[in-house]
């Protein structure tokens, strides 16, 4: 939850707290045959997909300027009231216009903005969103949950097979354009192999697979010596 400072905080005795609740696609997003996708992955790539440039198809709840009215409709109706989520679409449907952008012309003129974490804790969201920290309070509730919040935000799954594959493109990377790289390069390229290898550790030992299964892709050492691309060598795990 954000608070902002304004100019007019002495009219607020007298005006109703300006509340916007700010939320995903997937609790906003009006357009049934995105909507109807469910997955918030899945929405969000639709919905991006519709607005790229070479799509034929264009949302037509996207405020334009053709819905410009309707916009600046549901930035007055949200700020004039204290909505829910719910609200929000509730509005957007019946003008419209997409809740989801159209949250966004409201985000200037409201003091207290609540948002779910990953909001709060990407600078590139709150850019995005024209949202700033400085010089305003942040209220964080739930906060035990934070740390995981952080861990989901920033973390990326990934998998055994995908680890594989990945160290073996490496190998043959190194076996082509070895010889060629930069000294940096090549400690860059030996540091990716080492956590590609380690995560590989990892993984096989919580599969409680059997010792040999790993195979060293190429160390930081034999990788940033001079017969680097003679020694470097790729097996495949069986
Ligand atoms: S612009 Fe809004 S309504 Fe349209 S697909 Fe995206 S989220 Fe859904």
């Amino acid at each position: 939850m954000i608070f902002q400072s304004t100019k007019s905080e002495d009219k607020l005795a007298a005006e109703t707290v300006k509340q916007l609740p700010l939320s995903s696609r997937q609790k906003l997003c009006i357009n049934p045959a995105v909507a109807r996708l469910g997955s918030l992955s899945a929405i969000n790539d639709r919905c991006t997909e519709l607005q790229q440039s070479k799509s034929k198809e264009k949302c037509p709840f996207m405020p334009s300027a053709e819905n410009l009215k309707q916009t600046h409709e549901f930035r007055d109706a949200a700020l004039a009231t204290i909505p829910d989520i719910e609200d929000l679409h509730r509005i957007g449907k019946d003008l419209q216009v997409c809740p989801y952008y159209a949250s966004r012309t409201a985000i200037p003129g409201a003091e207290v903005i609540t948002l779910p974490y990953p909001l709060l804790l990407q600078k590139s969201a709150r850019d995005a969103l024209g949202i700033k920290l400085e010089g305003n309070v942040v209220i964080i509730d739930e906060a035990h949950n934070i740390m995981d919040a952080v861990a989901n935000v920033y973390a990326a799954e990934i998998c055994l097979s995908e680890l594989r594959k990945a160290r073996q493109m490496l190998g043959i990377y190194v076996k082509r354009f070895g010889k060629k790289l930069k000294g940096e390069n090549r400690v860059m390229v030996a540091q990716i192999g080492k956590v590609v290898e380690s995560l590989s550790e990892c993984l096989n030992g919580q599969l409680g697979a059997k010792v040999g299964l790993i195979f060293p892709l190429v160390g930081p050492t034999r990788l940033t010596s001079s017969r680097a691309s003679k020694a470097s060598s790729m097996r495949t795990p069986c």
